[in-house]
């Protein structure tokens, strides 16, 4: 199999051909730089706060967001947050991969995790919260992990959070929303986040949005970046997990299905979006922690009760 661009010998096969290591490491490239022009996901005004894990997903936006802002010229400020849930054996590698690649790069790195702010690791709270919501590890997670980016990122002064988000990632979430029949939450997704600019919610973006999961595993294995390939021990326990079996064996199948749930899904957005400005969801703070909410409490704080409580 040759790069049909140059005959070289091709690392990797894609919808429109095969591509060798330089044409495929600047395609990448050149993909990510365009989705951010193109959404104007960075404005020369924000400060950026790369939302971080140390896994390869988030390595390489953080190393191409920092990448652009040199390329374009723009003296953005920049700085890295990771949130350490608490998983065992698992955290606490990629954050060791994280504060290596953040010396290396000169990234300025904040954590901030679980244990400190919500009185519990996840291994820890886990047991307690499922015991009488029977809610997920994957949900418990979900829900604290951007309640706390969301707050110290707007504390830090961050006026966006960069995630580290795929393609594959989006094309599931997209399906879950749309089997679960939950077309509010649809309507959030997309390049940029939220509908409506509410005061309390920091902005997120995602450059990584039309690369493929197989694309950002080559792009970390081809730059030798020290990266942990190994799942989160909890990550087969989802919904979100028979949703990515049941999309990679469609894709295997019939290549471009990814591509295609994006494209339908962003044919729709502008609809969805006009649908949530006719009703929008009201959002108020908070009532024990002040954070932005659409309930009298928010979810992070009911999960914290049960924990104390125990
Ligand atoms: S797989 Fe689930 S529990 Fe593990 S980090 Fe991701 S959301 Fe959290
Ligand atoms: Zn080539
Ligand atoms: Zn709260």
């Amino acid at each position: 199999m040759n790069c049909h661009k140059c005959d070289a010998k091709a690392v990797i096969s894609l919808q429109h051909g095969s591509l060798c290591k330089s044409h495929f490491l600047s395609y990448f490239e050149e993909k990510v730089f365009r989705t951010i022009n193109k959404f104007q996901l960075i404005e020369r005004k924000d400060k950026l706060c790369i939302a971080t894990s140390g896994g390869k997903d988030s390595l390489t936006v953080l190393y191409l967001t920092k990448k652009y802002l040199e390329k374009y010229n723009c003296n953005n400020e920049l700085f890295a947050l990771a949130v350490d849930e608490g998983i065992a054996k698992y955290r606490e590698k990629t954050l060791r991969d994280l504060h290596h690649f953040c010396r290396e790069q000169n990234i300025r790195l904040e954590t901030v995790s679980f244990n400190e702010e919500l009185g519990k690791n996840l291994d820890v709270a886990y047991p307690f919260i499922n015991k009488g919501t029977k809610k997920k590890p994957c949900h418990i997670c979900g829900v604290w992990r951007r309640y706390l980016l969301n707050k110290q990122a707007r504390d830090l002064g961050a006026t966006k959070v960069v995630t580290g988000h795929n393609l594959d990632d989006e094309a599931q979430a997209i399906v879950m929303n749309l089997f679960k029949a939950n077309t509010k939450i649809a309507g959030r997704l997309g390049p940029i986040s939220g509908i409506e600019e509410q005061e309390l919610f920091v902005q997120r973006v995602k450059p990584l949005y039309f690369c493929l999961e197989k694309e950002v595993r080559l792009y970390t294995i081809l730059k030798g970046w020290q990266v942990q390939f190994a799942e989160c021990p909890y990550s087969h326990t989802g919904y979100r997990h028979d949703i990515q079996e049941m999309l990679n064996e469609f894709e295997q199948k019939y290549k471009g299905t990814k591509q295609g749930i994006i494209n339908s899904f962003l044919a729709m957005l502008p609809l969805l979006r006009e649908e949530e400005r006719k009703q929008p969801e009201e959002i108020k703070p908070c009532q024990e922690c002040g954070e932005a909410a659409n309930q009298e409490v928010c979810n992070a704080c009911k999960m914290k009760a049960i924990i104390q409580s125990c």
